[in-house]
């Protein structure tokens, strides 16, 4: 540090500690590769974490409780969203999805950015609650044949439920324009490099670090100073 700095009050590593965790909210139909790039993002980015939401669908056999979802009761559902203890909650395909509000706040209050698998129902209530936290990602695959054959090589589905999943994935799409950013996962390498670079941009917003603003301050006192002096 410069003897002209000694006046600042902040420094530039204060400041981004300081920084507000973001709420990046990825969206697709079923089938668009939203999955995988959220996995990838949770392991390349060491300050980002999952909202792991409630839901009450039943737990496929590739799932753990706590770690892709908790698994909880209609019952016991109803009841945390009747005493408002989630932040926004959808009911899709027959089963209730919710998103617990304590252990986000908790993160984005320590600086902690959190990412959210949700559909669109739930992004829409995100934006009335809390917009100016949220950063919103539209992925879609780059054709319905290849969304299709997605979905059939995951073989996680009955062609009942993928049939439904395509169904509601129709009136899904029309709300693209409704997302911050879009990305068409042609090339999973380059969807993911494009879900990154949103990430540390949108991290570098202003008003996303209200302390910068008193870091300029100090410099601007310190370049008075020196000036004023010269
Ligand atoms: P899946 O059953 O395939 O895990 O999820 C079905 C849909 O529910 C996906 O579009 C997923 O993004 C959405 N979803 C998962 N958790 C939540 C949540 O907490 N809130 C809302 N609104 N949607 C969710």
């Amino acid at each position: 540090m410069s003897e002209a700095q000694t006046g600042t009050v902040v420094t530039a590593d204060e400041a981004e500690a300081q920084r507000r965790g973001l709420m990046l909210v990825l969206s697709s139909p079923s089938g668009a590769g939203k999955s995988t790039i959220a996995r990838q993002l949770l392991e390349q980015e060491s300050n980002l974490k999952l909202s792991i939401s409630v839901t009450t669908r039943p737990r496929r056999s590739s799932e753990i409780d706590g770690v892709h979802y908790h698994f909880i009761t209609r019952e016991r559902f109803e009841q945390m969203r009747d005493r408002n203890e989630l932040l926004e909650w959808a009911e899709v395909h027959g089963n209730y999805y919710g998103t617990p509000s304590d252990p986000v706040e908790e993160a984005l209050s320590q600086g902690q950015d959190v990412l959210f698998d949700i559909d669109i129902q739930g992004t829409f209530q995100l934006y009335e609650a809390v917009r100016p936290d949220v950063v919103s990602v539209f992925i879609l695959p780059p054709s319905i044949a290849e969304m299709k054959s997605r979905l059939h090589r995951r073989a996680e589905d009955t062609p009942d439920v993928i049939q439904r999943r395509l169904k509601t994935a129709v009136g899904e799409m029309k709300h693209w324009s409704k997302y911050d950013y879009v990305i068409v996962n042609e090339d999973l390498q380059r969807a993911y490099d494009g879900a990154r670079s949103i990430l540390r941009a949108e991290r570098l917003r202003r008003e996303r670090c209200p302390a910068i603003g008193t870091f300029i301050e100090g410099m601007v006192e310190d370049l008075r100073r020196e000036t004023d002096g010269a």
